[in-house]
């Protein structure tokens, strides 16, 4: 997935398909398994002499619940752009679009040779929350803790059953 960016841009082309979660290294560190995939859509796009990619990237996953350490599905959807400055272009400032306090626009160097796959991975991490939780979960100590407490507690619920 190696694209010339800003050609891809002038030319308005357009990318899609699914992405291996699997093959999202960085992405495993928080996942709680990465079976399964996400759909991506990649656009060029020009506005005035600027030239952009437009991503999105969605899907479902699952992420690890800091509480519990249990899975916990999480739907993923990116919409972003990323403006491509090209090498020896001044960069946008503090404040502008694209520049560093902009949240709806990142910009990157422009490449001949832009892989795609580390950029997509980026904008799914920052997408993430940063410490997942169930809204109501026992962290898995405690939980432990109740039932050596509590041998009745356990056995009211295997008579449930
Ligand atoms: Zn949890």
């Amino acid at each position: 997935m190696v694209i010339d960016s800003l050609e891809f841009a002038r030319r308005q082309d357009c990318l899609s398909g699914h992405l291996r979660l699997g093959a999202l290294q960085r992405l495993n560190d928080v996942l709680f398994d990465a079976d399964g995939h996400l759909d991506y859509q990649i656009a060029g796009e020009m506005a005035g002499n600027n030239a952009f990619l437009k991503l999105r990237i969605g899907g479902p996953l699952r992420l690890t619940c800091q509480r519990c350490l249990g899975p916990m599905e999480f739907d993923l959807e990116v919409s972003n752009q990323v403006m491509l400055i090209e090498s020896g272009a001044p960069w946008p400032e503090d404040g502008q679009f694209g520049g560093l306090e902009d949240e709806t626009c990142d910009a990157i160097e422009a490449s001949r040779e832009l892989d795609l796959l580390p950029l997509l991975e980026e904008e799914i991490i920052l997408a993430l929350p940063i410490a997942p939780r169930h809204e109501a979960c026992q962290p898995p100590a405690e939980a432990d803790l109740s039932r050596s407490v509590s041998p009745f507690a356990q056995l009211a619920r295997l008579k449930r059953q």
